[in-house]
């Protein structure tokens, strides 16, 4: 059964976008890796001064928080990639209606709808 409201060309674009996507962001989780001064082997031979342990610690929290964002991103095209794969992509999570095909094709991830995105939003703000 096919509960997808997309056409098979917007699905095959919307796929492609999500797989690129996700490349990128593999790609982009690699070198945070190679970036974070924790991974840096050397680390623990110098002895360094107090501000550059300061600096180390500090750039290793700002790429562990992009490293937690990108593996969010990365979970959201998982699913969304599986759903196509499923049949059941860009059903709404909530009311279980069509998401519109034009916010599909903008926000590939999106799980709702217009109208429950918007509630959700205003319950979220409560
Ligand atoms: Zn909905």
């Amino acid at each position: 059964m096919k509960l997808t409201p997309l056409s098979n060309d917007d699905l095959t674009v919307i796929q492609t976008q999500l797989i690129d996507k996700q490349e990128l962001l593999l790609k982009r989780k690699h070198e945070l890796v190679i970036e974070d001064p924790f991974s840096n082997p050397d680390r623990l031979n110098d002895n360094a001064a107090i501000d550059t342990e300061a600096a180390e610690q500090f750039g290793h929290d700002t790429i562990s928080a992009i490293g937690s964002e990108v593996d969010v991103m990365l979970a959201e095209i998982k699913k969304a990639l599986d759903s196509i794969t499923r049949g059941d992509y860009g059903v709404c999570l909530r009311c279980m209606k069509a998401i519109e095909p034009k916010r599909l094709l903008i926000n590939p991830t999106a799980e709702l709808c217009s109208t429950c995105q918007h509630t959700q939003q205003l319950s979220d703000a409560t």
